[in-house]
């Protein structure tokens, strides 16, 4: 059976976190690195470590507190370890980047101050979770998620996660009279190129890195938001 790619975990492996887990690590290092150059007792380094890890704790909580569970066709979003927020994937919605998000503090506190987040938009109602944590790439696929869930080529077998690298891309046309060293295939269906063919139609990235095939084109031109631009003459 084909794995299906959009049941899945997603931890916050962005910059934010990445910054946090060295950070978390910092107060550890202090003390081993000192007391190596000074030779000192493996008792005293012990000693000192659960007061370094809980200073590390802090940056470390954040982290370990946040997750994404797309499952049994519900999106759960975790936020300091308890499931925050649930969504129906069954239904259309929009999703969109942006700040939006305040905790209950900056709600009293700072009116102004709003976190890096997804708002998702269904009927009257207006939801956001902050997504700061989170990667570039971790970021599209869970857009892309919230807005094509209710969408019936969600399914197709096609999608392998390419809202990763290919959502809002930019294309050019080519009827692949290039030659390439290089054996090019289709990014959905993996249908190879044949260069110096003049009846088939393609679609190739402006740095010529992806390619994709007509049909996969037109399929998912509007879930992808491709943008076809004009060939230069
Ligand atoms: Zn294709």
């Amino acid at each position: 059976m084909r794995k299906i790619v959009y049941e899945t975990k997603i931890r916050p492996l962005g910059f934010c976190s990445i910054l946090f887990l060295t950070l978390f690590f910092l107060p550890l290092l202090c003390i081993i690195v000192p007391s190596i150059q000074k030779d000192c007792n493996i008792i005293e380094i012990i000693k000192e470590f659960p007061f370094a890890f809980l200073v590390g704790l802090i940056f470390l909580l954040p982290i370990l507190g946040q997750k994404i569970v797309v499952q049994n066709k519900k999106m759960s979003v975790y936020l300091w370890g308890r499931k925050k927020w649930t969504f129906d994937l069954t239904v259309k919605q929009e999703a969109e980047l942006g700040f939006y998000y305040q905790d209950k503090f900056d709600k009293l506190l700072h009116r102004d101050r709003k976190y890096f987040s997804i708002q998702v938009k269904k009927e009257k109602q207006k939801v956001s979770f902050p997504v700061d944590l989170y990667s570039t790439k971790q970021i599209r696929t869970i857009l892309f998620i919230l807005n094509n869930s209710a969408n019936s080529k969600f399914k197709d077998s096609r999608l392998n996660g390419q809202e990763r690298y290919l959502i809002n891309a930019h294309f050019i046309q080519s009827n692949c009279q290039e030659e390439s060293s290089k054996q090019k295939h289709c990014e959905f269906c993996m249908k190879e190129i044949v260069f110096k063919s003049e009846y088939e139609k393609w679609y190739a990235t402006k740095d010529r890195k992806y390619w994709i095939c007509e049909k996969c084109f037109e399929d998912f031109k509007d879930m992808f938001n491709f943008r076809l631009l004009k060939n230069r003459k």
